[in-house]
């Protein structure tokens, strides 16, 4: 039966997007963004917000993916994995539990703690899970965006359900473009329309209340429990279900796309973790200043989980008036100002960042 597949990948997945927030490397989540500093601890790495050219393949090499996924596996994602499926599920199945009682004011019931631990699992991305558990009716932003969300995610999964997925949800409504006759669906077996006992039961397990005997229809999220249901009548039988998967894995285009996808994420983690330690930028500030002094803004970012520490320095006929020395905690940014003084330099100044075996240079003009 395939829902036991089902009930399986749903909860590992459960286990993997609220287990991420906890997993620490480095001393970091290993995936949260940090909204003041505006960066994203990425798996023992930092992306910063400058680094727009990542975020932008980032959000290239998502495309792909869901591209890839959808044209070869159809909609595996809304039938199998998507937290909206797998909660409706979830609290659908612990309310038939309670035989007797109304089951949808049951479902709602459950739905409460399930959409607070959702609303939790949102923070854990933006707030260390510790800190927010902390904070959670102490810090007022906190608790706010905790309750708000809470409320929302209540609303839409207790009293709109089904119904987000076959009328508002934006994915599902781009997959069927990027069908094509290949794709696994889960269809009825037309040749085999006399044998069916038309006993309905596939059309009373649909979660989305579809007849699968009409055809494939774009609400179907592919959760194969018309499958199941079908398969519950007819193993007496001996005889295969009517609904079943129909699609081809393997094929070229399976090939071409996995391998951009793949090439495309291979090309992100060699640009992410290929970044130098620690970035330096220095720029002279475009005001003039009297006594052959110039101002200039630098920025630095600490790419690592370990503390450096730099000086600064001038190369030449030129000094630097005030604080050479530069303290980075782990994975952090700093800028700040520095005055140059020609003692005689002109033009360009070379500015030298020394430290923890890292030795940087950089030019920038002088007036
Ligand atoms: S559950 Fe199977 S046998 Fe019954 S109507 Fe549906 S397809 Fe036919
Ligand atoms: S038709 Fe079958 S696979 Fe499609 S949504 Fe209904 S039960 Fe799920």
């Amino acid at each position: 039966m395939w829902r036991r597949f089902r009930r399986a990948a749903g909860l590992l997945q459960a286990l993997l997007i609220t287990g991420l927030p906890f997993l620490v490397i480095n001393g970091q989540s290993a995936l949260r963004f940090d909204i003041p500093q505006l960066k994203l601890y990425f798996f023992g790495s930092v992306i910063w917000i400058k680094e727009l050219y990542l975020i932008l393949f980032a959000v290239l090499f998502f495309l792909l993916f869901i591209i890839s996924i959808t044209a070869v596996f159809g909609r595996i994602w809304c039938g199998w994995l998507c937290p909206q499926t797998v909660l409706l599920d979830l609290s659908e199945s612990i309310s038939r539990l309670f035989g007797g009682l109304p089951r949808r004011w049951l479902q709602r019931i459950v739905l409460l703690p399930f959409s607070a631990l959702v609303s939790l699992t949102i923070l854990w991305y933006f707030v260390p899970p510790v800190k927010t558990m902390q904070s959670l009716f102490s810090d007022a932003l906190i608790t706010g965006f905790f309750l708000v969300q809470w409320a929302v995610i209540y609303a839409e999964l207790a009293f709109m359900g089904r119904k987000f997925c076959t009328t508002i949800c934006p994915y599902a409504m781009m997959q069927n473009a990027l069908f094509d006759r290949d794709t696994l669906v889960i269809e009825y077996d037309r040749s085999r329309e006399d044998e069916c006992m038309k006993c309905h039961d596939c059309v009373k397990a649909c979660p989305v209340g579809i007849d699968i005997k009409e055809g494939l229809q774009t609400d179907c999220i592919a959760c194969a429990e018309c499958i199941d249901a079908c398969v519950a009548v007819t193993v007496e039988r001996n005889m295969n279900p009517f609904p079943g998967y129909k699609g081809k894995l393997l094929r070229p285009k399976a090939f071409w796309l996995g391998g951009a996808t793949l090439l495309a994420g291979v090309i992100l983690v060699v640009m992410v973790y290929s970044r130098p330690e620690v970035t330096f930028l220095i720029t002279r500030d475009p005001e003039q200043l009297p006594q052959r002094i110039n101002r200039y803004s630098w920025s630095l970012y600490n790419n690592t989980d370990k503390l450096q520490s730099f000086e600064l320095s001038v190369e030449g006929d030129f000094i630097i008036i005030g604080e050479t020395a530069l303290l980075l905690e782990p994975y952090s940014f700093k800028k700040g100002k520095v005055l140059v003084r020609s003692e005689g330099g002109k033009d360009v100044v070379v500015f030298t960042l020394e430290g923890d075996g890292l030795t940087i240079e950089k030019q920038a003009g002088f007036l």
